[in-house]
């Protein structure tokens, strides 16, 4: 017991991976898990990073805009994102407020593939579906 005690304890402590320097538990977690909502399109952008490194698949389609939803593949996402190892996040540039209803994020995501590092360099549409801030598209560099 005390062994998972501090187990639990080295959990609560990680940092974000998405860099943020907060705690996951305080950062992209609680958005992940359902218990609260990304407020700009940021944090969701910063949620699906970290969800990512999870290969958190149910995560990443319910993350998804309906409208474009069925582009990806729950199974795909998940056996992808774990192929690959998660370097870091970096947001390059955004737009919008927590009351708009569109906004941009471009981001560069690096990652280790088959021992090459590898980026994403994407500017991201993010729409508000039902009050809440989804990933509708991305144009990549
Ligand atoms: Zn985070």
């Amino acid at each position: 017991m005390l062994y998972l005690c501090g187990e639990k304890r080295i959990l609560m402590q990680m940092k974000c991976a998405c860099g943020s320097g907060k705690e996951l538990n305080q950062c992209c977690q609680p958005i992940i898990d359902g218990k609260s909502s990304a407020v700009v399109a940021e944090e969701l952008m910063r949620s699906r990073y970290t969800a990512f490194t999870q290969a958190n698949g149910r995560y990443l389609i319910y993350s998804h805009h309906s409208s474009t939803r069925k582009t990806v593949n729950k199974r795909d996402l998940e056996s992808w994102a774990k192929s690959v190892q998660w370097m870091g996040l970096t947001i390059l540039s955004k737009s919008g407020n927590a009351d708009d209803e569109t906004a941009f994020v471009e981001f560069r995501a690096l990652f280790m593939e088959q021992g090459a590092l590898e980026q994403v360099h994407e500017k991201s549409l993010f729409r508000k579906e039902n009050g809440e801030w989804k990933y509708v598209s991305g144009k990549h560099f």
